[in-house]
């Protein structure tokens, strides 16, 4: 067992509700004002966090952590690639079972960026059973600049993913976060082609 996921949520930089501009964000206010709460910790239900680069995904589930923790929840927060990394390893010691039964004492764990590189099989199949472990059980909040649409790609196969998709969003609240890029806001470069190109996939 990896002793540097233990005991911390191991978030990046510490955001909260609070530093959170919902001017820039006006559709996820009411949403993410109901989830601050963290009632959604106690139904096992999951968070799904969608948009463009920059739009504050990895803000709000970090924040929304940060608030599940105060409530006296347990957190893990990491990539989806971490998270993929680290049950291989259980896997790899024949100890998969027993590490997903140990992560589902966490009401929460956060998987930030799915999307951003493609899985292997073996490794979709790994995430899959998380998935499957924390469904009905304990929560997630997942954060991708692809839509569902999106996801088959990822996961090198369809009908993973479709069930995957299937399992997180039947207890879920799916924000879809929109716009400009926030880093880039005001230096006149959020027209960029590349920038628009990554918008229009992502709302596609
Ligand atoms: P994403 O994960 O969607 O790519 P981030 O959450 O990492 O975007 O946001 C990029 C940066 O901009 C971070 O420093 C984040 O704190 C900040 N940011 C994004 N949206 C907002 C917002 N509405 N209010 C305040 N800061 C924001
Ligand atoms: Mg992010």
């Amino acid at each position: 067992m990896s002793p540097r996921y233990e005991g911390k949520p191991r978030f990046g930089a510490v955001k909260t509700l609070e530093d959170f501009d919902f001017d820039a964000q006006p559709a996820a206010r009411q949403q993410v004002g109901a989830l601050a709460s963290g009632g959604f910790l106690t139904e096992a239900r999951n968070v799904v966090l969608l948009g463009p680069p920059g739009t504050g995904k990895t803000h709000l589930a970090t924040a929304l952590g940060v608030a599940a923790a105060n409530h006296g929840h347990r957190v893990l927060f990491a990539t989806a690639t971490d998270w993929v990394t680290r049950l291989a390893d259980a896997h790899r010691a024949g100890r998969l079972p027993q590490e997903l039964a140990r992560l589902r004492r966490y009401g929460l764990i956060i998987v930030d960026e799915v999307g951003y590189l493609p899985f292997e099989q073996d490794a979709a199949n790994l995430f899959f059973q998380l998935v499957s472990s924390r469904y009905e059980h304990a929560s997630l909040i997942l954060t991708s600049n692809l839509p569902f649409s999106g996801w088959g790609g990822v996961f090198g196969d369809q009908a993973v993913a479709a069930a995957m998709i299937d399992r997180i969003v039947h207890h879920a609240d799916v924000l879809t976060l929109k716009g400009a890029s926030y880093r880039l806001r005001g230096r006149g470069i959020d027209s960029l082609p590349s920038i628009r190109t990554t918008t229009d996939q992502a709302e596609s």
